[in-house]
Formats: C-alpha cells, structure tokens, sequence
C-alpha cells in the first residue's frame, strides 16, 4: 500500500514509519516541515529504502500537499504532523492553530480533492487516519478513565487545538463523506523521543546528574504506552477500523509522574550505581498553569473490536529507553546543546 504520513519525523511518525517500511512491506511518502521537534536521523536506516520517500513540506501550504497528493497518489494518509508541547502551546499558541487546526483542515482537503478523483474501487479502500491525543477529554478525577463516549474538555492551547482538529476530521467525514478514522493516544515514551518532554528529559539530566524537575507535587497522573505498540495500534485502526469510528489507545500504565521519575532514577542506580543515589536530584518546581490531574485511557474498544493491545511491560521498555539514550548519544546531543536543559521543561501533558 502507498501511505502518506505527515509528521513523519517526530517522534511517534518515526516509529511509525520505520514500522509501516520496515515490519510490514509499505511504501512510505513522509511529509515534513523539519520543525525544531523533527529529527531526520530518526529515520535514517530507510535512507536507501526505496519503499521510502520525503518530502520537506509545510501541512498549511495547500498547493504544495495537493501536489504531493497527485504525485504519490497515496492510498491512505496517516495524519500526525502538529505541534505537540503542552508548555510551548502556553507561551506561544499561534503555532498550534497554525498546524494543528489550518494544517488540518488543508490535509482533509487535499485527501478529499485526492479520493474524488480515484476509481470506485481505490475510492473504496481509501482512508485517513487522524491521529490525537487523550488530552482533549480533560482531567479526570482519581480513579476515571477516557473512553470514546468521554465528554471534549480540552484545557490547554495544545489540547483545544488537537479538539478542533478532532472535530474537523469528523466534520470532513459526515459532511463529506471522506473516509476517516480518528484515534486519541495516551502518552508516548520510547527511543527518539525530544528531550523537552518529561521521560527523555529526565532521563539525559540523570545522565548529566542535573536536577530532575518535577512539576507541583508530582502525583499528576498519566497512562503511559511504549511507542512501539502507538505504532501497532494505529496501523490495526487503518486496517480494521470502522470508518467514522474512533479509537482510544492507551498502554494500561497509568502512573503518577513522581512514580515515573523515581523508577527511572532506580533504573540509574542500578545501571550507574557510583552515580546514585538518582533520587537526590529530584526538585519539585512551581507547577504548570491548567495542569490536568489525571489521564487514563480505557482501551477495551481497539482490543475487542481489533484484536490489538499494548504489550509492553511499562517497568522493562522504560529501562530499553534509558539503554536506547546511553547507546544513541548522536541522536540526542546536537539537541541537548541547544537550549532544552532548562528547569522548567519537565512535563509533557
Ligand atoms: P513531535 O513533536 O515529536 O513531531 C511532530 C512532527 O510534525 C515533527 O517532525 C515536525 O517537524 C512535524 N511538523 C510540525 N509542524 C508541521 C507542519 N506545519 N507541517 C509539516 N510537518 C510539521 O510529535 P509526536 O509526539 O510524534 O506526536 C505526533 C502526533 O501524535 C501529534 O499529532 C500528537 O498530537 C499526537 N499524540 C502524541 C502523543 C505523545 O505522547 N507524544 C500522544 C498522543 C497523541
């Protein structure tokens, strides 16, 4: 199959992609702006791949993606290209409506411009994927979970924008009819993930034995999923979904941050033990403004209906990340000389 993916050099379209080439045979356009967040050596092993193609291209220039549509003639879009940092969404939202709204909007219509003009049969095996996030349901009290009946509440720059875009792929698909699919995801963790968001951050300050900053009193809770099995799951969705369905997918980790920062500072004990102990470079910091309490994600629907579920154990992948980090110091240092070691980057939402 020819699949589009649009922020294909972030974090999660990484994964994805080397995915979707790799383990199951795709040809692959990644379609990317380079932001700060992009990182082209994530997807350096499918450099002589020609399964795989990229293109440097904005989301919001109309006339470039329906270009790159006619070209590749893509047999279903996997859309993941968007600003992603709660904290940058707060100090600077325009960037967020930019991408995570317009740029929505001109990836839906250029998807329906494309199906349009496709056979009756190619029209039929047709898809977008619209990939979001859990943070548009809001905070939960202790003990809840998301489901995809959960009531829209986003709180921050970052979540309103991923609501509206939510709600334009789902506008595109009644009123349009485009065949869409959405899915909302909990956090991520995993290799090549950018060091401003909580896992990676810690981790490489543990390495550097910087102090590990942690927002308010730490017990905000999130449901954690390796990134690997994000990847799985959404191509399950594109596979078997319904179309006009969504799809929530969550690792079945739910866990408070100060949890999260204290196993990762035993995993530092055991792996650098004349380092230790890690947990003496925890400092709590004022908290974030709007800082939801707790997301869980209920995932039964994707597992009954798809067969799908997260495998990974949350304690073991977190210790392959922290081993991923020590082993692929090219990939994070350019980064980290620049500016992401401050004491205020430490969570994502
Ligand atoms: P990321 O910030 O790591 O990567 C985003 C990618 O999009 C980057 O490669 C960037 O260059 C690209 N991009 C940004 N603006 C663009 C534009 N205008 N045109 C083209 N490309 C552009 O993000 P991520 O963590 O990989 O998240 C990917 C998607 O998954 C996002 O839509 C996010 O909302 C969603 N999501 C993320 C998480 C998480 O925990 N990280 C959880 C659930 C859902």
């Amino acid at each position: 199959m020819r699949i589009l993916v649009t922020g294909g050099c972030g974090f999660i379209g990484s994964a994805l992609v080397l995915h979707l080439v790799q383990e199951r045979g795709h040809d692959v356009l990644t379609l990317d702006a380079l932001t700060y967040a992009a990182n082209p050596l994530s997807l350096q092993p499918l450099r002589d791949d020609p399964r795989h193609r990229f293109a440097e291209a904005d989301i919001c220039d109309s006339e470039r993606v329906n270009a790159l549509f006619e070209e590749f003639q893509p047999q279903a879009v996997m859309h993941l290209a968007a600003e992603s940092h709660v904290d940058r969404s707060i100090t600077g939202p325009a960037a967020f409506i930019r991408t995570n709204v317009v740029g929505t909007q001109v990836m839906l219509e250029a998807a329906r411009a494309h199906s349009t003009r496709l056979s009756d049969g190619a029209k039929q095996a047709f898809r977008f994927l619209h990939i979001s996030t859990d943070e548009v349901y809001g905070s939960l009290p202790p003990g809840g979970f998301f489901t995809e009946e959960s009531r829209y509440d986003p709180r921050s720059p970052y979540s309103a924008s991923k609501a509206a875009s939510d709600h334009l792929a789902r506008a595109w698909h009644e009123t349009y009819g485009l065949p869409v699919l959405v899915t909302n995801c909990s956090n991520n963790y995993g290799p090549r993930h950018f060091p401003e968001k909580l896992i990676p951050l810690m981790i490489l300050n543990a390495l550097e034995g910087k102090p590990l900053p942690v927002y308010g009193d730490g017990q905000n809770e999130r449901d954690w999923i390796h990134v690997e099995d994000h990847a799985r799951g959404l191509v399950a969705v594109l596979e078997g979904g319904r179309i006009g369905e969504t799809y929530l997918l969550g690792g079945r980790a739910v866990r408070s941050n100060l949890e999260v920062v204290k196993t990762l500072c035993a995993i530092f004990d055991r792996l650098r033990p004349e380092a230790g102990p890690h947990e003496r470079l925890i400092t709590f910091v004022t908290d974030r403004p709007g800082h939801d309490r707790r997301y869980a994600i209920d995932p039964g629907k994707a597992e009954r209906e798809l067969g799908w579920r997260p495998t990974r154990s949350f304690e073991q992948a977190l210790e392959d990340t922290v081993r991923w980090y020590l082993d692929n110091k090219d990939w994070w240092q350019p980064i980290r000389e620049g500016r992401y070691t401050g004491e205020r980057l430490g969570l994502t939402g």
